[in-house]
């Protein structure tokens, strides 16, 4: 397969506004499902799909806090909040999902 099309399926993951809200959030710091939900003002329902989508894809994980899973960025390439995402996408294929979709 071209790159693109590995491109393409992450891509297509970040195409989403509460998903791109999320990374944008988790930019700044480490964040439980509820505080989430406060933060961007949505169900938990919707958060812990797209966290669940954005796992897949290696952008986000999780680890426990008591029973609580804490959010953070995986994909370090996406702490670099001034590349344009065209560039960061292709960094982050070939590092986590090249293969792996
Ligand atoms: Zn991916």
């Amino acid at each position: 397969m071209s790159d693109n099309s590995y491109n393409h399926m992450c891509l297509s993951v970040l195409g989403n506004e509460l998903r791109l809200n999320i990374i944008a959030s988790l930019q700044t710091k480490e964040l439980s499902v509820t505080d989430l939900c406060d933060q961007l003002g949505k169900e938990q329902s919707a958060v812990s799909h797209a966290l669940q989508q954005l796992r897949h894809c290696s952008f986000v994980d999780y680890k426990k806090n008591g029973k609580e899973r804490v959010y953070f960025l995986k994909s370090k390439i996406f702490k670099e909040k001034n590349k344009p995402i065209f560039e960061l996408v292709s960094e982050h294929v070939q590092t986590y999902c090249k293969g792996k979709h």
